[in-house]
């Protein structure tokens, strides 16, 4: 899933990126013996067993279904909540949610209640000599992983073992393995994680979550605009750095396009190639980003979309591998891919500025460069220990449920290749399963599973406006509603926020800023409110609209503990947070319909969603979740 731009946008300074960390080491020795039995791990993001398990039985996923029968299937529960980062970040380190602190994609400032990216911290240098109306930093930007814990391929490097880590979520900045490209939690050029860019002469929204736009007049078939870029490193005050970017009427409907000096020519349902951009500043220097243009449509209806600016892999502005230059050399051999954290562009396609085909288009292509690195390492036999993490499967579950939940608003109008697409991914997934099992040795040892599953998303729920009404939170003057990062909320009569997909906070004393709740009164006022969200049921149709409410003080345990919510919301199926509470809004309206394409989702009670888990041997101890893949291989994990 993806995160709002503006938010984003607010988490991540790239004044900070220029000046590269970081003493990664690695070892890349070509005289090294080849790895005589390996374990390699396969992940599929959001691979739902009812799904699975139905297609199997039809002989759809032939290779699952041999490895199933060969060797060992069952269902594999997630975390709490049932989300990527918190059950890959469960998964890496063996540990709890309360041991590794990752609890959702948002975790809250309690000093001014706003919220920030869970996953990774950038630092911005502290140290500045100012020059020629210049701030010129003398330290470097301080990343980090905000998942705590030791992940268990740095144990495994540790018992002498080599590493190879491609893309698994939570793996930003790269840890320092024999082999690793980092996934999610790597940002783009602007320091977001996917801002897009649409150019148009049509009069269009421009307050979407994912991008922005860029409203052109064409002047004789001609458009002469720029794509801006990263926030000038050594002048914030300069504004962004841009670069050139003309747009000429060509035959056809098609469009020459002009990128500082890159040329080439889109037809209409064109995307290109790869194509680099350095915004230079200083005139001497620059950070190197690549985009992928899409011509929607040509003049005099002009619409060309760019995709989010993602880190040239062959000088990224951040370090995204260990060894650093491993970016580069697998550019080298396989071509430029998508470096981005969650390159699959989501937003996109919800806020209609991309077709279903151009983004089934794109999730093939990034498919096909996620392919191309993983079975690249797999053949180079030199790493006891391959991971590899595939997310297209849940991007495109997200997008497409509307195709298979026949009571979503979109799913009369969706197109036969809609229908297909998230059976689609999954005879992808299969077909590269088949292309592992071909790979493999007989002393090789393959594990495959996904960090939860699927269920309808129909019903977006406005959980702090339920707040609201029950008197927990409070509006500052007389104001009804509140925009995102409770704009216009008064902390001095509040007692509980709702924050992320599924927690709420309480507003306590000596934790929040303004808190107002004494520890004494805690346990009251949870179950108070835990109490009256229970029986919590659909004012359209009486449906309930949550399974289970958890105290997060029971579900978690561990030194990272006190960055949990308190109270965790385990919604029914096809119930799930509003974007709006996400990020800290408070609508009119306590539900409202999904009529959006992000029609699937996976953010209700966790036992409605279990991942998956296959192997190709017999486990010797029962596997309870996602927790016990490190001691199913016989790497133990370490929490802090
Ligand atoms: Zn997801």
């Amino acid at each position: 899933m993806g995160l709002s731009a503006p938010v984003c946008r607010l988490l991540l300074c790239l004044l900070l990126v220029l000046i590269l960390p970081v003493g990664i080491t690695g070892c890349t020795d070509q005289a090294a013996p080849p790895a005589t039995s390996r374990t390699v791990i396969l992940g599929f993001d959001g691979m739902d067993p009812a799904l699975t398990e139905a297609w199997m039985a039809q002989g759809l996923l032939p290779n699952f279904s041999s490895l199933a029968r060969k060797g060992h299937y069952q269902r594999l529960a997630t975390t709490n909540p049932a989300l990527s980062p918190v059950a890959w970040a469960s998964f890496a380190t063996a540990s709890n949610p309360g041991e590794h602190g990752i609890f959702d994609f948002i975790r809250r400032d309690a000093s001014n209640y706003s919220p920030d990216f869970a996953i990774s911290d950038i630092k911005p240098p502290q140290d500045f000599l100012e020059l020629f109306g210049y701030r010129i930093p003398l330290d470097n930007p301080e990343i980090t992983n905000r998942r705590s814990g030791v992940p268990f391929w740095m144990q495994a490097e540790r018992a002498g073992a080599r590493a190879s880590v491609l893309r698994v979520p939570v793996t930003f900045p790269p840890d320092p393995v024999h082999r690793m490209l980092s996934g999610m939690g790597v940002p783009d050029l602007l320091g977001t994680q996917g801002t897009y860019t649409q150019v148009t002469s049509q009069f269009t929204r421009s307050n979407d979550m994912g991008g922005r736009v860029v409203r052109v007049k064409p002047e004789g078939g001609l458009v002469k605009t720029a794509l801006g870029g990263p926030s000038h490193p050594l002048n914030p005050e300069l504004g962004a750095l841009t670069v050139p970017l003309t747009i000429a009427q060509a035959r056809r409907g098609a469009v020459d396009i002009d990128l500082a000096g890159a040329h080439f020519t889109l037809s209409p349902g064109q995307w290109s190639g790869w194509v680099p951009v350095e915004f230079t500043f200083a005139a001497v220097t620059g950070v190197h980003g690549m985009v992928r243009f899409y011509l929607v449509e040509g003049f005099p209806r002009l619409s060309l979309y760019i995709s989010p600016i993602n880190l040239d892999p062959r000088a990224p502005a951040m370090p995204i591998a260990s060894p650093e230059e491993f970016s580069a050399e697998l550019a080298e051999r396989i071509g430029l891919y998508h470096t981005l954290g969650m390159p699959e562009e989501t937003w996109s396609l919800n806020e209609n500025r991309i077709s279903d085909s151009a983004y089934l288009e794109m999730v093939s292509h990034v498919l096909a460069e996620r392919e191309a690195m993983f079975f690249d390492t797999l053949q180079k036999q030199d790493s006891e220990l391959v991971i590899n993490v595939f997310v297209q499967t849940d991007r495109v579950s997200h997008m497409f449920w509307r195709g298979l939940d026949k009571e979503h608003s979109l799913h009369e109008g969706v197109t036969e290749q809609g229908s297909d697409a998230v059976q689609w991914i999954y005879r992808e997934a299969d077909r590269i399963l088949g292309k592992t099992l071909a790979e493999l040795g007989p002393q090789d040892r393959l594990v495959v599973l996904s960090d939860h599953g699927f269920t309808d998303f129909r019903r977006a729920v406005n959980l702090n406006r339920w707040l609201v009404d029950q008197g927990y939170l409070v509006f500052s003057g007389r104001k009804t509603t509140s925009g995102v990062m409770f704009a216009a909320i008064d902390w001095q009569r509040s007692k509980a926020y709702a924050l992320g997909m599924n927690g709420i906070f309480i507003n306590r004393v000596g934790r929040e800023a303004q808190g107002i709740v004494e520890d004494q009164d805690l346990a009251a006022l949870k179950e108070e409110i835990m109490a009256g969200l229970a029986p919590l049921t659909d004012p359209d149709s009486g449906t309930a609209m949550v399974s289970r409410i958890y105290d997060g003080e029971e579900v978690y345990r561990g030194a990272n503990r006190g960055d949990a919510p308190d109270i965790v919301i385990g919604y029914a199926p096809a119930y799930r947070a509003s974007w709006e509470t996400v990020l800290g809004a408070v609508p009119k309206l306590l539900v409202y319909e999904n009529d959006t394409k992000w029609s699937g989702d996976h953010s209700v009670d966790p036992a409605h969603v279990p991942g998956v888990l296959f192997t190709n041997f017999k486990p010797k101890a029962a596997v309870d979740s996602i927790e016990d893949i490190s001691s199913l291989i016989g790497v133990d994990g370490e929490a802090p």
